[in-house]
């Protein structure tokens, strides 16, 4: 009995509401089989994953190659985190890839003034430029994250085959899910009974 779990299923993992750069980590690129859902795996998936994310409008104009750079950046961001949770020394290309994304589009906005409301601020990025966007906000957020109070707490869910990342919002949490929490006691059980037999 293989019980696979859907990656599209599971609701977010504690601190990607608040993390944009934990939910890039968690929306896939690891795994094997339905465990290998890439939340990103074409250029629909990865408008759809932004815009509701809040990282791009819904016009965003992603190509195949826009695509493929933000999935190689998630490997970067995966490697960061990894160092940060298991405090070890991160590949000096993976903070620079953060580096470089910080850069890539400033997160500036433009003053507008609009009949009726006023003043508004408008973020001057064009549609093509979305990818560009995306992850230079991520980035910001990566930077924010390992350097605050939340870095304490990140690390990777302990259910064998779920390469997500939480933070631990309390001591006793070491799942992303009450579905991975499910997995591990449902198979320490399984192991208890075959043991006795
Ligand atoms: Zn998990």
């Amino acid at each position: 009995m293989t019980r696979t779990m859907r990656l599209a299923d599971l609701p977010p993992a504690p601190g990607e509401e608040t993390h944009a750069s934990l939910a890039l980590a968690n929306s896939g690129g690891w795994g094997a089989g339905a465990e290998a859902v890439d939340l990103l795996g074409d250029p629909r998936r990865t408008t759809d994953w932004m815009v509701a994310r809040g990282l791009a409008a819904p016009d965003a104009d992603v190509q195949e190659y826009c695509s493929n750079r933000l999935r190689d950046f998630r490997g970067s961001v995966r490697e960061v985190f990894d160092a940060a949770a298991t405090h070890e020394r991160p590949p000096a290309s993976a903070i620079d890839a953060v580096n470089a994304a910080m850069k890539l589009a400033p997160a500036v906005e433009c003053l507008v003034w609009s009949e009726p409301e006023g003043f508004l601020s408008v973020p001057a990025h064009p549609a093509t430029q979305a990818v560009e966007y995306a992850m230079s906000a991520v980035a910001a957020d990566v930077l924010a994250l390992l350097t605050g109070e939340d870095t304490a707490v990140l690390a990777r869910c302990a259910a064998p085959s779920c390469g997500r990342f939480l933070l631990r919002t309390h001591a006793r949490r070491h799942w992303c899910s009450t579905r991975c929490g499910d997995r591990v006691r449902a198979a320490r059980a399984y192991a208890r009974r075959a043991g006795r037999e």
